[in-house]
């Protein structure tokens, strides 16, 4: 893998659930945890009555609370350090958890395919809403919060089930992936699609494919290597320098 990263002159990184995991946040595959215990509302569901968005924010809310405080880990560090160096040009992440900003990466760097689960947002005018501010809210009234600058729908700003996917970041995805000439799959179970089809692309294109996970996945027989070992360990040598 080192002398693939070696050989690049730029690079992309595609991370999923499995390099948050070491930081305390479960992936979806853990059983009994949050995930399944609070299973998140797709957007039908959400957007279907006031009741079921206080009880989608609740949900989230709880998954929070069980989660704690969370930073970043090894394989968060490596991959700001391959940015820095200017190695890697972009992170391409279905994370929702802001890791990749709080490791030291620029956000112009960072493309969240899935949105971002630290605040919320009005999905009429585009408004941010701090989680601490739904919280208040849900408390001191029976309905679900409404925008404070134009009364609309207060979603936690990620991507859910059944919601379109952000055209911007989709096509900075694909301009990344297209290029690259190595892409770098980290921590995804690479089921969940469009975003699993983004490494094809770059595939496709002529970019070499590493594939870093726990578990088989799919995609495994197009990439060129994968490693099926744990992330923060195989990373930890480039966070180190
Ligand atoms: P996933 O849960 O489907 O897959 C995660 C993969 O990482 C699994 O294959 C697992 O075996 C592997 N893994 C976990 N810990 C590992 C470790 N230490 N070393 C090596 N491998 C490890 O996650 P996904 O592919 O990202 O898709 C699920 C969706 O769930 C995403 O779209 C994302 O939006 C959402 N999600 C996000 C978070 C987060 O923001 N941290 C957490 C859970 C789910
Ligand atoms: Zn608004």
């Amino acid at each position: 893998m080192i002398e693939l990263i070696d050989q690049s002159q730029q690079l992309v990184a595609f991370t999923g659930a499995g390099i948050s995991t070491e930081c305390g946040i479960p992936d979806f595959r853990s059983p009994g945890g949050v995930w399944s215990r609070f299973k998140p509302l797709d957007f039908q569901t959400f957007m279907s009555s006031p009741q079921a968005r206080r009880e989608g924010l609740s949900r989230f809310l709880q998954i929070r609370r069980e989660v704690g405080n969370v930073s970043p880990g090894r394989g968060h560090r490596a991959l700001a350090a391959l940015i820095a160096s200017g190695k890697a040009s972009h992170i391409i992440t279905q994370n929702i958890d802001g890791l990749h900003q709080a490791s030291g990466v620029s956000p112009d760097r960072v493309i969240e395919l899935h949105g971002n689960g630290t605040y919320a947002k009005c999905l009429d005018c585009g408004q941010r809403h701090e989680l601490d501010w739904v919280e208040d809210e849900l408390e001191r009234n029976p309905g679900a919060p409404a925008c404070i600058r134009c009364n609309g729908i207060v979603k936690t700003a990620t991507i859910s089930f059944g919601q379109p996917m952000p055209e911007d970041e989709m096509m900075r995805a694909t301009a990344a992936c297209l290029d690259c000439d190595l892409l770098l799959a980290i921590g995804s179970s690479l089921v969940v699609y469009p975003a699993a089809g983004l490494p094809l692309i770059a595939k496709q294109n002529g970019a070499r494919l590493v594939i870093l996970n726990g578990e088989a996945t799919p995609l495994d027989d197009r990439a060129d290597l994968v490693v099926n070992d744990d992330i923060g360990d195989v990373l930890a040598g480039f966070a180190a320098g």
